[in-house]
């Protein structure tokens, strides 16, 4: 999914002084964005005063929406640097093309996983045969110093490693938990996991005290730490715990999302993470040129156009609150 917001704001993010160091139950709401014509999601990274949870440093939730008459997704193609992006679904089906040439569907717990590296282009759509119902999230990991300019490369996993207690069923779409792996490729040290939890289910799940962890909720009634949250939320739980307590009173859905703090500044501006007002503009008159970022083969429809950068230099900025 891309950024389609025409106000595009550069979000200053990275750095320690974001990270609250001990056990907080900070709840996000989220923000409206329309994407396109018919799709509308709910934004919950980057927030007022929340820019980034470990690299995790965007989060849309979209849906369910019944889509059975409509086209659904349709998002042209677009670039992106210096981050990946992971697509994940609880409903209906998503249609990747990119500009390495990858043609791909997506469906329910399957992992898209888009490394952008220094350059890459793509789009994603609802593909003309579609279920009725839509229900995902779209969620953009920033790369490291080290590896923002690797090449790009897009990896598919339908089969994820799943962990069990009772009343939870946690996938593993990057990084470890509980000791078991994601086959996702990572540059730093990350968890995203889903986690389906059953109607009455009463768990604690194992965490790691370095990470900051915060919690997505896309469906059913839970309590994550004692505080109920409902889809379309967000609560933020800061470091320094070893455990996360978990109930659902109904069957519920939520996204757990942590990492060890990133400590690199950066700016995030439309669909694109740099380190400075140059390598922003650089992508934008790249992109808007048809240069660097390849082509994307056979979405039906004109590439997006990148918003105007705003007046003034965009500054990296990292231990403001
Ligand atoms: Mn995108």
């Amino acid at each position: 999914m891309s950024n389609l917001d025409r106000e595009a704001v550069p979000a200053p993010c990275g750095g320690r002084g974001f990270v609250v160091a001990e056990p907080v139950r900070e709840l996000l709401s989220p923000r409206r964005v329309k994407l396109g014509e018919s799709t509308e999601v709910r934004r919950l990274l980057p927030n007022l005063g929340r820019r980034m949870v470990g690299a995790w440093c965007f989060v849309d939730h979209y849906g369910p929406d019944d889509i059975a008459d409509e086209p659904g997704m349709q998002v042209p193609p677009h670039p992106h640097m210096g981050l990946q992006t992971v697509s994940w679904l609880h409903e209906g089906e998503v249609l990747h093309r990119d500009s390495t040439g990858s043609l791909q569907t997506i469906r329910p717990r399957e992992l898209g996983l888009m490394t952008s590296g220094h350059a890459i282009s793509h789009s994603e759509e609802s593909p003309r045969e579609h279920s009725r119902l839509l229900h995902g999230a779209q969620l953009w990991v920033a790369l490291p110093d080290t590896h923002r300019h690797t090449d790009p490369r897009f990896e598919h996993h339908a089969e994820l490693p799943v962990v069990t207690a009772p009343g939870l069923r946690a996938t593993l779409l990057l990084g470890t938990l509980d000791g078991t792996a994601s086959p996702g490729t990572t540059y730093t040290p990350i968890v995203g996991a889903d986690l389906a939890l059953a109607s009455g289910a009463d768990v604690r799940l194992p965490l790691e005290p370095d990470f900051e962890y915060a919690v997505l909720a896309m469906s059913g009634e839970a309590h994550v730490d004692g505080v109920p949250v409902v889809p379309g939320s967000m609560l933020y739980l800061g470091c320094g715990r070893t455990e996360l307590p978990l109930r659902a009173t109904t069957d519920a859905g939520l996204m757990l999302l942590g990492g060890e703090p990133f400590e690199e500044e950066l700016i995030m501006w439309w669909n694109f993470i740099g380190r400075s007002n140059e390598d922003i503009a650089q992508a934008r008159s790249d992109w808007m040129k048809g240069s660097r970022f390849g082509e994307v083969v056979g979405y039906d429809g004109a590439p997006l156009t990148a918003p105007e950068l705003p007046p003034g230099p965009l500054k990296p900025r990292g231990r403001v609150r």
